[in-house]
């Protein structure tokens, strides 16, 4: 069984196959480093992260390269109000795109910066120009020639008959009304960064970035591109008519569009003041893996509504499997041949990888692995777990966690990590107390725990009731909740 994928330059659900037998590659747009990261870019970035790692689960080896977009309108407009270098404005959001990534536990793909390739995108636009695709204007900014490329509109489905030939639009984003020659270059403006290159000074528009980009680290064709649904106008409609009139190939065979996240209900945005970004959310005290699990629990092309209610039950999912997981490993359960979980682990297993192979259905992965969660836990309460069905459990949960990646319990780390970032940006006043907490219990590692752990059950079993009561008051102002079950102690960072 493989993957079906919905194409949006078919329209359809289509078998995904890799042009090479076994290795995929595959682009995706990454942040324009202008600003933070917001969780609605974070929630197409771990879409396209979940798609990488269950194919490679699946088998694949993959070959994942995502741009960043360190020079555009935006980043010019800002870097001139504050007065510093584009390379100095985009360092600083580049670095914290970096550490977001890490937080959300997305694994890093090869990252490609714009700035590295302006003399490469220069050239595409001469070879362009060579064919009839692109025009200088009289300023030295280069346009593309859309009514030379019928195809044009073949990705957004939008019919451009009877558009006038040779209006030009300049910004990088417009909407959909304004199907005209767009900008490739950008002439240089007083006061505005620009590079001296082949064709002259300038800057690159938008989207020639990613057509020069994925190219060149991944061929003229390659299998799939991906980013959220507002790049498919003008965006990626864009980077097919440079790329085909280029190179007379199919560009990207599938094309991939995360659906657009609301924030309770309403589109997000500053204004509205329901705009966050995943550190905005630290700071209230909500743990990272929380935020990954909400992301991923609505299949991408659905409607995910954040709402404050949902990252807590997010919060409570993980925790359940957290839970799961250290009964799992820490418990005593009777000699034994699997019985019953044999078949449960079998089902789960296969529910979760259907659930996948349909379009990344994360919500069906997601409910099988809950319902396993529930019978085993249910087994364990009756005593009727055996040992030898534990390995059995725990390699379901470890292939669960291969793609949604939140039981590795590092949360108050990172939180730590954003409180010392709130501080170095002056923003103490931001800092929760429930950050605080979650920073407290970030003080001890995993082994320190176990240790005074060992120190309480000692002093318990030498009847030093004041040490063990000692000892279990320090675990807890750490953050550290302990559990006295039948099997003996347990523990969890709160
Ligand atoms: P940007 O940094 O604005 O270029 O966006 C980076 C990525 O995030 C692009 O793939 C966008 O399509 C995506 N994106 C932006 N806003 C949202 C949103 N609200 N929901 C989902 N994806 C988004
Ligand atoms: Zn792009």
């Amino acid at each position: 069984m493989a993957l079906r994928l919905y194409n949006t330059l078919s329209g359809k659900i289509e078998e995904f196959q890799p042009l090479d037998d076994n290795r995929i590659r595959m682009y995706a747009c990454g942040p324009t480093v202008y600003d933070y990261g917001h969780i609605g870019n974070f929630r197409t970035f771990i879409a396209v992260d979940l798609l990488r790692r269950f194919l490679r689960q699946s088998g694949y080896a993959v070959n994942y390269v995502m741009n960043i977009t360190d020079v555009d309108d935006k980043i010019i407009r800002n870097s001139a109000r504050d007065g510093v270098s584009v390379k100095q404005y985009t360092a600083k959001y580049e670095k914290a795109f970096l550490e977001d990534v890490e937080a959300l536990n997305i694994e890093q793909p090869k990252l490609v910066r714009a700035t590295d390739h302006i003399a490469e995108m220069a050239e595409f636009i001469a070879k362009l120009q060579k064919k009839g695709f692109a025009y200088r204007s009289e300023d030295g900014s280069y346009y593309f020639r859309i009514a030379n490329f019928p195809a044009y509109g073949k990705l957004s489905k939008k019919d451009f008959a009877g558009m006038e030939d040779g209006a030009r639009v300049d910004v990088d984003e417009y909407d959909k009304d304004n199907a005209r020659d767009f900008a490739l270059w950008k002439a240089p403006k007083p006061g505005e960064a620009s590079w001296e290159t082949s064709i002259g000074p300038g800057r690159p528009g938008w989207h020639i970035e990613c057509s020069a980009m994925s190219m060149e680290e991944l061929g003229e064709s390659f299998d799939l591109h991906a980013g959220g649904e507002d790049l498919i106008f003008p965006h990626h409609e864009n980077e097919i008519a440079q790329s085909e009139a280029l190179t007379g190939k199919p560009f990207a065979r599938f094309w991939m569009h995360a659906r657009f996240l609301l924030v309770e209900g309403e589109k997000m945005s500053k204004s509205l003041g329901n705009f966050f970004t995943p550190r905005d959310l630290m700071l209230k005290g909500h743990k990272p893996s929380a935020i990954r699990f909400l992301l991923t629990s609505v299949p991408y092309r659905n409607q995910l509504n954040f709402t404050f209610d949902g990252l807590k039950q997010a919060a409570s999912n993980v925790e359940k499997l957290r839970n799961f997981q250290s009964r799992l490993t820490q418990g005593q359960f009777p000699a034994g041949a699997p019985e019953n979980m044999v078949a449960l682990a079998v089902e789960t297993t296969e529910r979760m990888k259907a659930g996948m192979n349909d379009d990344l259905n994360t919500a069906q992965a997601q409910a099988a692995m809950f319902d396993m969660v529930r019978k085993a836990n249910a087994a364990m309460d009756a005593n009727q777990l055996k040992k030898d069905d534990v390995p059995l459990l725990l390699a379901v949960l470890g292939k669960f966690d291969e793609i949604f990646s939140v039981l590795k319990d590092d949360d108050a780390a990172k939180m730590k990590r954003i409180a010392e970032w709130a501080k170095a940006e002056g923003r103490e006043k931001d800092i929760s107390p429930e950050l605080l907490d979650a920073v407290r219990a970030a003080q001890l590692s995993d082994q320190q725990v176990n240790q005074k752990l060992a120190e309480m059950e000692q002093a318990r079993r030498t009847r030093n009731f004041k040490a063990s009561d000692a000892i279990r008051a320090e675990l807890a102002a750490a953050g550290i909740v302990v559990e006295n079950t039948k099997d003996g102690a347990r523990w969890k960072r709160k």
